[in-house]
C-alpha cells in the first residue's frame, strides 16, 4: 500500500469510528458465480450480528470534505482537520485487497458531503457496483444513504448493498435544529420511507418472478447521538419506537456523544460519553423488539428517564410489583418474559419442559436464568410462603446489595452528565 493511501486510511477510517450503526445482521448473500466472499462467513470481529456472530467490516469514509456544519461532528466544514478523499478505484482496490488478505468480510461505507448530495451517492453507489459486478464481491455491504439524494442513486444503491442506513443524528427535530439547522428529519424520512416502499415492491415481486434481483436484504438501519442535547430518554425511544414502526428499520443505533468541540451548546472536552445511558437505552430497545413491551410501559410522563442503577425491565418489575410472584408453571409465555433475570431462551425453556411436570428452583437455575433476581418474582413447584407484598425499595436494595453486576464497576462520575 502506498504512503498517500495509508495516509487517506488513516484519516478516512478515524473519521468513521463515530459511526456505531455497522451491524451485518440480518444479510444472507450468498457466494454466486465462483465471485469472492460471503456475508454468511464469520472471523475476526469489528462488530456483532443480532445473533452474536462477529463480523469485521473494513469501515471508512470516502471523504471527510462536507458541506455542512454539523456541530457535533468531526468532519463538519469549520473543523480544522486534515482532509481526505478516496477515489472510487481506491475504495473498491483497499476492499479487495484487504479481503483477499482475510482481514475483512465487509464493508462498511459513508462519506462527509462534497459539492452535493448526488454527486457524493453517485461515487458511493459506483464503488459497490463496481465490487459486486466487475469484482464479483459477495461480501457484506452497509453503505451510508446521503440525505437528499436522488431515488434513481437510492433505487441502484439497494441493488448492490445489503443494508443501507441514514442517520437521524439527533433524537428530536428540536435537538437537530439545535445543533445542525441545515437538516431536518423530512430529509431522513423521505429516503427511508422510499427505500422501505422498494424492498416491499421488490419482495412482492419476486414471489412472482424468481429472477426479481435482492434489494437491500439486510434492511435499514438508523443512528442517533445520545446526550448531545437534552432529550429525555423517553424522547429518545418514543422517536425510536416511531422510526421501527413506520419505516421497517432492522436496528436503530444509540451513539453516546463523544466531545469534540468547544460549543456551550454540548457537554465540555473531557466529559465522560454517556455509555450506561447508552446501555440502558439498548437494553430498552431489546424490550420493545424482543420481549413484548410497549415504549409506554417503560417510560411516559411519570417516568421519562432510565434507573441507571438497575435495567430497564427490573424497574419496570418494580414499579409494577402487583403482577408478582408470576408462577412459571401456570403463567403465560409472554408474561414469564417480563420476570426480571429471565431471557428469551430460558422463558421458551421453561414453557417446554413444564409440560413434563411442576418446576422447581433447581431446575430453574439450571436452565439459565439469574436466579439471583429472578428468585424475587417467581413462585414454582418448591417456592416457600410469602406473607404480603415485598416493598419494592426494600427489594431494589436488596437485589442491589447482591448483585455483583458490571454496572456498578462502571466509574460514577460519568452520571454526572444526566
Ligand atoms: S452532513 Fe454528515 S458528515 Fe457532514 S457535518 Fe453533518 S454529520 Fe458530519
Amino acid at each position: 500500500m502506498s504512503e498517500r493511501i495509508r495516509e487517506k486510511l488513516t484519516i478516512l477510517a478515524d473519521a468513521a469510528k463515530y459511526d456505531v450503526s455497522c451491524s451485518s445482521s440480518g444479510s444472507n448473500r450468498r457466494n454466486t458465480n465462483k465471485g469472492l466472499g460471503d456475508a454468511n462467513g464469520g472471523g475476526i470481529c469489528h462488530t456483532y450480528t443480532e445473533d452474536g456472530r462477529c463480523v469485521s467490516l473494513l469501515k471508512i469514509l470516502l471523504t471527510n470534505h462536507c458541506i455542512y456544519d454539523c456541530a457535533f461532528c468531526v468532519s463538519r466544514r469549520s473543523n480544522d482537520v486534515k482532509r481526505a478523499a478516496f477515489t472510487v478505484d481506491e475504495v473498491v482496490e483497499l476492499t479487495m485487497n484487504f479481503y483477499r488478505r482475510n482481514y475483512i468480510e465487509g464493508l462498511f461505507l459513508s462519506s462527509g458531503i462534497f459539492k452535493n448530495a448526488d454527486f457524493t451517492m453517485e461515487r458511493l453507489v459506483r464503488i459497490v457496483k463496481k465490487l459486486r459486478l466487475e469484482h464479483r464481491f459477495n461480501g457484506y455491504i452497509h453503505l451510508k444513504t446521503i440525505p437528499g439524494a436522488s431515488q434513481e442513486l437510492l433505487t441502484e444503491a439497494g441493488l448492490y448493498a445489503d443494508r443501507m442506513s441514514i442517520n437521524l443524528e439527533m433524537p428530536t427535530e428540536s435537538g437537530l435544529k439545535l445543533l445542525a439547522p441545515e437538516k431536518s428529519h423530512e430529509e431522513v424520512k423521505r429516503p427511508l420511507g422510499f427505500v422501505k416502499n422498494q424492498i416491499i415492491a421488490l419482495a412482492d415481486e419476486r414471489k412472482i418472478i424468481k429472477r426479481t434481483p435482492k434489494f437491500v436484504p439486510a434492511g435499514q438501519s438508523t443512528q442517533m447521538v445520545i446526550g448531545a442535547t437534552p432529550e429525555t430518554d423517553m424522547e429518545v425511544m418514543y422517536t425510536a419506537n416511531a422510526y421501527y414502526k413506520n419505516f421497517d428499520l432492522k436496528r436503530v443505533y444509540y451513539s453516546g456523544y463523544i466531545p469534540i468541540s468547544h460549543d456551550s451548546r454540548m457537554p465540555a472536552i473531557g466529559s465522560q460519553p454517556p455509555l450506561l445511558r447508552e446501555n440502558r437505552l439498548y437494553q430498552t430497545d431489546w424490550l420493545m423488539r424482543f420481549y413484548g413491551f410497549e415504549v409506554t410501559e417503560l417510560l411516559n410522563e411519570n417516568n421519562p428517564h432510565l434507573d441507571i442503577d438497575i435495567d430497564p425491565k427490573l424497574s419496570w418489575a418494580l414499579r409494577n410489583i402487583q403482577h408478582f410472584p408470576v408462577d412459571v408453571n401456570t403463567a403465560d409465555y409472554r408474561m414469564i418474559l417480563r420476570i426480571p433475570g429471565v431471557g428469551v431462551a430460558s422463558a421458551r425453556k421453561i414453557v417446554t419442559a413444564r409440560k413434563f411436570g411442576r418446576l422447581r428452583s433447581d431446575q430453574l437455575k439450571a436452565m439459565g436464568i439469574a436466579w439471583n433476581r429472578s428468585r424475587h418474582f417467581i413462585r414454582c413447584a418448591d417456592s416457600g410462603f410469602i406473607l404480603g407484598d415485598p416493598d419494592p425499595m426494600n427489594l431494589k436494595g436488596q437485589i442491589l446489595a447482591e448483585s455483583n453486576s458490571k454496572y456498578l464497576t462502571i466509574p460514577q462520575n460519568q452520571l454526572t452528565l444526566f
